[in-house]
């Protein structure tokens, strides 16, 4: 031991503390175990400060501009100058000025202690905490649940390394929207910001490498929103290469044969799991892993759980959350049903939202299941006409023809995150669509259109 190093004795560490740690930590302190959470940022992680809640509270405000612009076609003669300043007050004040003391004090209360520092596995059950040169040495009775989230994943491009861009860390504390800004990446991230900041007056150019934007979902959302962004003046590419990138006050980025200029780049290319440098060779696990494997009830090895998006089961606030009280049954010495991933639901909250839940068509092929699929439009239905502009959408069912189940669906329709809960009910409890069918469906409601899918099952 050197003469900065202290040992501390505990039931539970907690390394990292994102939606999930904290869940665990709170719920494990207040069943009276000796609990320990270690974070080297902020406690809480990337959702409340540069994740969901700063990028939601953008997404309201966005949401409604549109809707003032739609009023002209409605109810009359509307008009709105947005204002940034309302966005980024908001922001600021929801995440206490980036300040984390939120979350600390609830945790404190319960009988958390926070230990502050970069936290490494030192053979089962035991953490070392490293700050300005301090080591603190937590040696655990029961052990260890790894909650250490992601960072910015930064792609290998010529030159950007060298250029001040922006990741979604730097996006959520803007102060003054830029006047043309490239977003590279058109997954949920950059799908979300890029309508945010093309509503807030920048000109945006959306790149993807892939062949669609939101390439993860069935290709009719994808190609759905990229036609919404475009006719919102956002000039979406989809199979963009960015084969450079330079900086001299202005960003010129080149892309296929073109150089395109910003004023900002935003790159939102997905994320890189938090496994390096966190001692997995010291519990027998894989350093260069991807992704920590973990059994249903979370445990990764000897005395350790692992929950989060380093499990590889979906990057979600709600599947972090999920985890994090199975892991704590598992802690407790409490039975309880395994993990199940069948129904995980996702959105992405662009106008209108994209959610979904389980299996897309072509991953259900790719399953070998004998598939049959139902596609509806949402303008087309009673609500969709009654709601008038901003209305476009659909909704996709993807069913088990073998047993009948409904294994996978998509929604594309305002408020489609709340749309899909229905559609979540159904796969998670495999609810027969012969049952499906044979419901009521509320006229006119927008989930009246998950009927009309129903009935083109084919
Ligand atoms: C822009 C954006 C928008 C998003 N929007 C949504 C949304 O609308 N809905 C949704 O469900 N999800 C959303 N997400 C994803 C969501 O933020 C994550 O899935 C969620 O935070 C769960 O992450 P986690 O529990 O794995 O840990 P994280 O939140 O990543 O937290 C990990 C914690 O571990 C700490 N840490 C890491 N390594 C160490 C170490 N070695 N020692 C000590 N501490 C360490 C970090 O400082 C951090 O506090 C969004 C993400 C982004 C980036």
């Amino acid at each position: 031991m050197t003469a900065t190093e202290s040992v501390r004795e505990c039931d539970v560490v907690v390394l990292g503390v994102g939606p999930g740690g904290e869940y665990a930590a709170r719920k494990l302190a207040e069943a009276g175990l000796d609990v320990v959470g270690v974070d080297r940022g902020l406690v809480g992680g990337e959702c409340p400060f540069w994740g969901c809640t700063p990028s939601k509270l953008m997404v309201r405000p966005s949401d409604l501009v549109a809707e003032v612009h739609r009023a002209d076609r409605l109810a009359g003669d509307a008009r709105i100058r947005p204002d940034w300043s309302l966005v980024a007050a908001r922001i600021r004040e929801a995440n206490h000025d980036w300040s984390d003391h939120q979350h600390v004090e609830p945790l404190e209360h319960a009988g958390v202690r926070i230990v502050r520092g970069h936290g490494r596995l030192d053979g089962p059950g035991t953490v070392r905490v490293e700050l300005d040169g301090a080591t603190t040495v937590l040696r655990t009775t029961r052990g260890v649940l790894v909650n250490t989230g992601t960072e910015p994943m930064r792609p290998p491009i010529d030159g950007l390394a060298d250029t001040p861009y922006w990741t979604n860390r730097e996006a959520m504390k803007v102060t003054e929207v830029p006047d043309r800004l490239v977003v590279l990446g058109g997954g949920p991230n950059g799908l979300e910001l890029a309508t945010v900041f093309a509503r807030f007056g920048a000109r945006v150019t959306l790149l993807e490498a892939a062949d669609r934007v939101a390439a993860q979902e069935e290709p009719e959302a994808g190609e759905l929103l990229a036609r919404i962004l475009r006719d919102e003046g956002v000039d979406v590419r989809a199979g963009a290469e960015v084969e450079r990138v330079d900086h001299d006050g202005e960003f010129h980025l080149r892309v296929g044969g073109e150089v395109l200029d910003a004023d900002q780049l935003l790159v939102v290319t997905g994320r890189r799991n938090n496994l390096t440098d966190i001692g997995l060779e010291t519990v027998g696990l894989d350093p260069e892993a991807e992704t920590i494997d973990v059994d249903g009830h979370l445990r990764a090895g000897e005395r350790l759980w692992a929950v989060g998006d380093i499990t590889g089961k979906g990057a979600f606030t709600h599947v972090s959350r999920y985890q994090a009280a199975g892991a704590v049954a598992d802690i407790l010495g409490h039975d309880g049903p395994p993990a199940d991933y069948g129904a995980v639901s996702r959105v992405v909250f662009s106008d209108p939202e994209l959610a979904a839940v389980g299996l897309t068509e072509q991953q259900a092929r790719d399953a070998g299941l004998s598939v049959r699929v139902g596609l509806a439009q949402v303008e087309k239905s009673a609500r969709g006409w009654l709601h008038g502009p901003g209305t476009t959408g659909l909704v996709k069912v993807v069913e088990d023809a073998d047993r009948g189940v409904l294994v996978g669906a998509t929604v594309v329709a305002p408020y489609g995150g709340e749309v899909v809960g229905m559609l979540v009910t159904a796969v998670h409890g495999e609810v027969p669509v012969s049952r499906l069918r044979t419901m009521h469906y509320a006229y006119p409601t927008f989930h009246r259109t998950i009927e009309a899918a129903l009935k083109r099952l084919a």
